[in-house]
């Protein structure tokens, strides 16, 4: 198995991105449960034929879509060590905690948070957001609410209209319903527009309600762009309102000498969503919230139980806990592949990865340029790239759109080159995002060819 899968990671390049999967193989997954066993080396042939094939392809040098991270063979076995420990993470005196506590601190020092700060691994930064609107209200309504509820209070939280939809989800599922969210329109730069940030919390003062949460993007998904942090954080302070930023993706920017500067007054927030499985390379899933005072963090989750009893000494020493820290109890150890993936790598070279998938956003930006059948439609802010295929002037703008979006689907049905779609001012786009470390130039001529050749196709 271990031979088959670093084969498989070696000769990426080989194989097609995606390929659709057919309904014979499917239907091999509808079968009843089994009550005998199987052989192992019966499993081992169907996972070589019938799934590995099949995967989404985002280890693949030519996955651009959405917003995914490669993994590395060292985050697999590292991944592996941890399955064969079986560690529970949720608590207790161990080994495993201390590894977690580790990224802790590495964390505290690359966003330059205080040695009282706290974090947890979840699986990825749609739980992390979560969890910072849970800590959040708790810090705006006291402990008491975990009894009582919200009561008659009606609180109001605050993001970019360019945020990712797991904050609007948030807000839902922690009981404010999506209303209590303002998506604040955007302005040119896709950043939130501050006037109206401030005028939209007044309005809410006056009208009796109680703002409680600001939501920053570093990284929004469509476009990569990243809020003016240093005024969110100045508006959060003056209206008392928790500070959280989602930088699912770009908040690791900081592992950059580059982009760093651009991120500056991240280090303000109160809480950071931020995924090591994106621009960190680290294996899915590997989700993690950092807070700035663990005393909030703790007061919105600790939840006394007596088969949980803690001790200084023996298996029940070292609280507190983990579990004391988010909703789960039992929790893998995410923290191990963390670990070996940054200790193994450095902070240096992960910070050059980084700087590349820019690098290689901004040549795609260059080929776009030049090409009178390609448009650029947004501004490249990292490694995020939005064009679309223009087709002749003959073209209505809806069947530009339509174009496009058959494009995009010819494109990954190619296996050579796979973006993803969005909407950028309701006009449907390609949009190509670079994450994986294996991406290359070559990768993205291969894009740029692709999409001329299978656009010219279509516009016939
Ligand atoms: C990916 C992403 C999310 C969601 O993170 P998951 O790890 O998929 O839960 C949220 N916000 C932004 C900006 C993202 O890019």
């Amino acid at each position: 198995m271990l031979d088959d899968i670093l084969d498989y990671t070696q000769h990426l390049r080989q194989r097609p991105v995606w390929q659709p999967i057919p309904a014979a193989i499917k239907a091999g997954f509808h079968t009843a449960l089994p009550h005998q066993g199987t052989p192992l080396s019966e499993l081992h042939t169907r996972f070589i034929n019938d799934i590995m094939p099949y995967a989404i392809g985002n280890a693949h040098p030519g996955f651009m879509g959405w917003v995914q991270g490669g993994g590395t063979p060292v985050g697999m076995l590292a991944e592996m060590l941890a399955a064969g420990l079986n560690a529970n993470v949720g608590g207790r005196e161990q080994m495993p905690i201390a590894v977690e506590k580790q990224i802790l601190h590495w964390m505290r020092e690359l966003f330059g948070f205080p040695d009282t700060a706290q974090g947890l691994f979840v699986t990825g930064t749609s739980l992390a957001n979560l969890i910072a609107v849970w800590i959040a209200r708790t810090k705006h309504l006291g402990t008491q609410v975990r009894q009582d509820g919200m009561g008659v209070n009606k609180l109001t939280a605050y993001t970019s209209a360019g945020a990712h939809g797991c904050v609007s989800q948030a807000m839902d599922l922690a009981g404010f319903g999506s209303a209590a969210l303002r998506q604040i329109p955007m302005n040119a730069h896709f950043q939130i527009d501050l006037p109206q940030l401030a005028a939209a919390i007044a309005a809410d003062q006056a009208a009796g309600l109680q703002p409680f949460l600001i939501v920053g993007s570093a990284g929004t998904v469509d476009v990569g762009a990243i809020d003016d942090l240093p005024a969110l954080a100045a508006l959060a302070q003056a209206h008392h309102c928790w500070f959280h930023i989602d930088g699912a993706y770009g908040a690791l920017g900081m592992l950059s000498a580059k982009l760093a500067p651009r991120l500056a007054g991240i280090e303000r927030a109160d809480s950071i969503a931020f995924d090591f499985h994106k621009w960190g390379q680290v294996p899915y899933d590997a989700g993690y919230i950092l807070v700035r005072e663990a005393a909030d963090q703790l007061a919105t989750f600790a939840a006394p139980a007596n088969y949980l009893k803690r001790e200084t000494r023996g298996m029940a020493a070292g609280s507190p806990w983990p579990c004391d820290f988010g909703p789960d109890l039992s929790r893998g150890f995410r923290a191990l592949k963390t670990w070996f993936t940054l200790a193994t790598f450095g902070t240096d070279k992960l910070g050059h990865i980084i700087d590349n998938t820019c690098a290689l956003a901004q040549y795609l930006q260059e080929h776009i340029k030049q090409q009178t059948e390609l448009q650029l439609m947004a501004p490249v802010n990292l490694n995020i790239v939005c064009f679309r295929y223009r087709g002749s002037g003959q073209l209505t703008e809806l069947q530009v759109n339509e174009l496009n979006g058959e494009l995009i689907i010819r494109l990954q049905e190619s296996g050579l080159v796979a973006p993803s779609s969005t909407l950028i001012n309701g006009q449907l786009v390609i949009r190509a995002a670079f994450v994986n470390h294996r991406t290359n130039r070559a990768d993205v001529d291969t894009l740029v060819q692709t999409t001329l050749k299978l656009g010219r196709e279509l516009n016939l």
